[in-house]
């Protein structure tokens, strides 16, 4: 599987937010866009004015980097949410949420979207008692994902015991904090999804 392997951090630069892909280092001083915000490369410190579509692309980029899915992955996506009924742009949002990695990621039980994806591609966990490790795999209200009893023992989640009850899961996941468990309660909605990202641009960029 095709997966970016260039610093994260420049993604950040590129486009010129915090994405958060790090994990605890996004949060120090060490942070690449704290130290240097410019967009990378020679002529990144020039500025340049965008139209419409260069804002709706870097809009479509950013949600797409920060939930690590490639470009024709993401596109699929956004076929699918606009095939749904209700606001597209929440649909999609809400289809990335729900995608294995993102919820192993939220649950606590991971540094990052990256890490998460690792964790879940080496097979350590279960949905619904099923060993499962495809990390795009789309998971619906009255899910269960756990770390399989297997795996309860490796370093992961050693550590994840003790840091998983000073993390604040979202509302719609109920977190087991001894079993290292979650459920998906509901669907998020687009105000349990608190992210910076303007979904609506990213319809617009492919409305076009
Ligand atoms: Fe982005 Fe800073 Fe985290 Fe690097 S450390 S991924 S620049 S937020």
């Amino acid at each position: 599987m095709a997966r970016y392997t260039d610093s994260v951090c420049r993604l950040c630069r590129r486009e010129g937010a915090k994405l958060f892909l790090k994990g605890e280092r996004c949060y120090t001083k060490k942070c690449a866009f704290e130290r240097r915000p410019s967009p990378p490369g020679q002529h990144g410190v020039r500025r340049r004015k965008m139209g419409d579509y260069g804002i709706q692309l870097r809009e479509k980029q950013k949600v797409r980097r920060v939930y690590r899915v490639l470009e024709k992955q993401f596109k699929n996506y956004f076929e699918v949410a606009e095939s749904r009924p209700g606001v597209t742009g929440e649909n999609l949002l809400r289809l990335l949420e729900l995608r294995l990695d993102n919820v192993v990621y939220r649950m606590g039980l991971a540094r990052s979207r990256d890490h998460a994806r690792q964790l879940v591609g080496h097979g350590h966990f279960a949905v619904n008692g099923r060993a499962t490790n495809i990390p795009s795999f789309q998971l619906k209200p009255g899910d269960r994902v756990e770390v399989r009893e297997s795996r309860l023992s490796r370093e992961p989640f050693k550590l994840a015991k003790e840091t998983i009850r000073s993390h604040q899961a979202p509302e719609w996941l109920a977190v087991d904090p001894v079993k290292l468990a979650g459920t998906v309660l509901v669907p998020p909605r687009r105000d349990q999804m608190p992210m910076e990202l303007n979904e609506q641009l990213v319809v617009e960029y492919y409305s076009r």
